[in-house]
This record gives C-alpha cells, structure tokens and sequence, in this order.
C-alpha cells in the first residue's frame, strides 16, 4: 500500500485569532497527496490557496488539525527537522522568484547548498547541470536584474531543485509571465512531474493551467468544495470507488492495466487504444535510438497492430533507410526485435483463444525469457498465480506479492526486480488482448 506523502488533516487556518481583524482563511480541510501526483489548487484569489500551500510547506502555522509531510508531523518537528524539510525534502517556487539581487545566478541556484556546507566545486556542477538542462547555462556569472522573467523563473525552480527534493510546491509561478515564458515554465513542471516523477503542487487561479495537473483542487472561501481527477495517481484501493464511477465504459480488468501504464486517461481510452498500444510496445522493448528512428517504428507498430503488415514485413520496413520508408535501423536489432514482439503478440493470441490451454505455454515462455531457474513445484505455483491474473483474480499489484514471497510462505520466491518484470510482462500480454 503505498502511503501518502502529505496527509492534511482538520487543518483550519486563522489569522490574527481573536482579534477584530480576525480572517478564517483556511476552514476544517482533510487532504491526502500521493508520491508523484501533480495537484493544482485551484480558486479565486483570496479564497485561501497560499495559505493551504504554505501549511503544507510549513512556513504558515496550523491554528487547528495537522499537517503530515512524509510521516513526520509539521507541529512536532524540532528546529533541525523543519530546517531538513526546507533543504532537502521540499522545493518551493514563487510567483516574485525571491532571487538575491546581489548574488549571480549560479550562487542563487546553489545556495541552498551554500547553508549545507558543500564544497564549492561539487556546489557549483551540480547547479551548471540544471542551468544547462533549463537553457540557461550562458546566464551563469550574470546577475538576476540582467535576465528576463522567465529566465529568472528558471533560475528560481533550479534553486528548488538543487538539493533534489521530492516535493515541489509553486504558488502562481507564472503569474508575473507573458504568455510565451509562462508556457515554458510550465511545460518544464510538467516535466518535472513526468521526467523526474516529482510531487508537484502549484497554485493558481487561472483555469487554462488546469490541463496540466493529475488531480484539481476546486477551493472557495476556504474550503476544497471539488475535486477534478484528470490522471488516478492515487493507489489502486482508493482509486477503485471512481473507477466504478467511470462514465466511460470500459470493462473492469483493462481500467487495472490502464493503472500499469501512466499515459493514458480512461476517456482516451477507446479512440486511442491501438497507438497507445504501439507505443507501450515500443517503450517496454527499446532503448537508445533516435526520435525519427523510434517514430518510424512505432508507426510501423501500428500498422502490425492494424494487421496492415505483418511480423516479416516488420522487419524488413524497421531496417530499411529512413529515406525509404524504413526505421533506419540495422538487420540485427529489426530481426531480435520484431522476435520479440512476434513472440509477445502470440502469448496474447493464445490467451484470447483459449487462457485455460495457454497457461503452460505462457509459464514457459516466462520462464525462459527471464531465465528463471526454478523447481517444479514453484514452476506450478507460478501457473497457479498467472491464471489468477489472466482471469482477473488478482491485480498486478497482488500477483507481484505472491512472486515475490519467499517459498515457505506460499509465493514462488523470485527476486523483487525479477517478479516487477514480470509483471510488466505480462500486463504488456494481457494489454495486447483487447
Ligand atoms: P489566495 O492565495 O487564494 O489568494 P490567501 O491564502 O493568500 O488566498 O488568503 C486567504 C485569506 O486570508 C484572504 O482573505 C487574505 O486576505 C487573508 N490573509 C492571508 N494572509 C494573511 C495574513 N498574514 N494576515 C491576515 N490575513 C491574511
Ligand atoms: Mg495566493
């Protein structure tokens, strides 16, 4: 079960409490985040987004409730812990920047390592690596007054990145941005969240920004009154009660696979299943060639899936030139690749036709692609577990659990990495059947 990074629970926020000025900024808010969730909360101004944010990073005090941050509670944190917080679990990003006017860029960016005593030199290679990566190397030895506002946004989220956080919190980044630079920044969030899988909750008031998050937090006069869900990131067990709810219709055990694999939402699921297939394909097989190369082939892939072609055509087109019609690459790597997806697209078939008379063949296959050396005994038990899954017994994530639980305990005691890939295997498998 995986746990939520941030847990809010009957957190309420009142400034100047008890006074005549006093502002129930924050009522009663129970919020759970989970790893790798890009969350935007979302409302009017004033409605209390920044100071739900700040809660959470724990620059604002909870009046009542508590605020969890990867199990530790924010109200009972010593002075040490909260300094831990903000230099290496939590990047935070403004909508002003807060850049030093007096430090260059490069000092900026690593001055969160500055306060934790690293050497200059290794300070100074880690920040030029996320300059570079930003596009903004060349500003390096500037000042910030010399660079434009999405330069210095760029410049601000390579600060919060420097000591690699696993959480970033941005309220309004790109408030203060023309069209064109705020795009930027927020194409580079994205692929924060994408790339580096960070957890990722911006603040903003502009309803254009919404496409980018997983999940949307609608607030008003203080409290979350919805929630959007673009993209489940949330653990399957919680996840279940929307996908019941699913409007779209899609039978049960595809909704599990779709979990497997992050790209998809269950509306695209229809229109768009045979490229995503290819590309899932493509993805689970290959590595290292380049853009055009892999584009070529994962339209050929399609063009397989759509039995335009078939597997020997495949080869031939993934080998031929590019200038030809072909993927470009060579006669070795089209051969052993469209091999290996002959082979994975016949364990699919088989199941479709008849998963009883499969299973044997599929163990087998398994087994050898994995190089499995395994007793008999746990080669049945593994038949055993793969019927379960192929007929939706178990989820991937419980089939994973009894391949990797030691022998004693009735799993076939495989090792973790051998049992994820697996799985992946056969959810690849199962995929292709639809
Ligand atoms: P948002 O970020 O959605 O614009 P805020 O969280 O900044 O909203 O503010 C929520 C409410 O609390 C507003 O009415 C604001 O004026 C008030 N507020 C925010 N910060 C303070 C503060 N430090 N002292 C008193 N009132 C505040
Ligand atoms: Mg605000």
């Amino acid at each position: 079960m995986v746990e939520p990074v941030i847990s809010v629970d009957k957190l309420r926020v009142i400034y100047n409490q008890g006074k005549s000025n006093e502002m129930r900024a924050l009522e009663e808010t129970n919020l759970k985040i989970f790893p790798k969730e890009y969350i935007i909360i979302y409302g009017p101004s004033g409605c209390g987004k920044s100071t739900l944010l700040y809660s959470i990073s724990g620059l604002q005090r909870a009046t009542y409730g508590n605020v969890t941050v990867q199990d530790i509670s924010l109200s009972q944190m010593n002075e040490k812990q909260e300094l831990e917080l903000h230099q290496t679990k939590i990047g935070m990003i403004f909508q002003a920047f807060y850049l030093i006017p007096s430090l260059t860029i490069i000092d900026n960016v690593c001055l969160p390592k500055i306060f934790r005593g690293e050497s200059p030199s290794s300070r100074r290679a880690e920040g030029m690596r996320l300059l570079r990566r930003f596009g903004i190397a060349e500003q390096a030895d500037k000042f910030p007054n010399q660079l434009s506002g999405g330069q210095k946004q760029r410049v601000a989220i390579a600060r919060s990145l420097i000591n690699n956080p696993e959480i970033i919190l941005a309220d309004e980044p790109v408030g203060n941005l023309d069209s064109e630079s705020a795009q930027n920044v927020l194409t580079l969030l994205k692929e924060l969240n994408d790339v580096d899988k960070k957890t990722i909750i911006m603040v903003t008031h502009n309803p254009e920004h919404l496409v980018y998050a997983d999940r949307v937090l609608h607030m008003k006069d203080g409290m979350v009154v919805s929630e959007e869900i673009h993209e489940e990131k949330r653990p399957i067990e919680v996840a279940q009660e929307e996908i019941k709810s699913d409007p779209v219709e899609v039978p049960n055990e595809l909704k599990m696979l779709m979990h497997s694999f992050k790209n998809l939402s269950s509306q695209q699921m229809n229109i768009l299943l045979i490229p995503f297939k290819a590309k899932q394909l493509l993805n689970h097989t290959l590595s290292e060639l380049r853009e055009e190369q892999v584009n070529m082939a994962e339209s050929l892939l399609k063009e397989l899936l759509f039995n335009n072609i078939d597997a020997s055509q495949l080869t031939e087109r993934l080998d031929a030139d590019l200038d030809n019609g072909g993927a470009g690459w060579n006669k070795q790597r089209a051969t052993s690749f469209s091999e290996r997806i002959r082979n994975i697209m016949q364990q699919s078939k088989n199941i479709q036709e008849s998963p009883e008379a499969a299973l044997p063949g599929l163990a087998t296959y398994l087994i050898d692609l994995l190089h499995l050396h395994i007793n008999p005994e746990q080669a049945l038990r593994l038949q055993t577990f793969l019927k379960q899954r192929v007929e939706s017994k178990i989820n991937q994530f419980e089939l994973k659990h009894k391949l990797d639980a030691p022998k004693i305990l009735g799993g076939v005691g495989l090792h973790k990495g051998t049992a994820e890939k697996l799985v992946r295997e056969l959810e690849m498998i199962m995929l292709l059947k639809y």
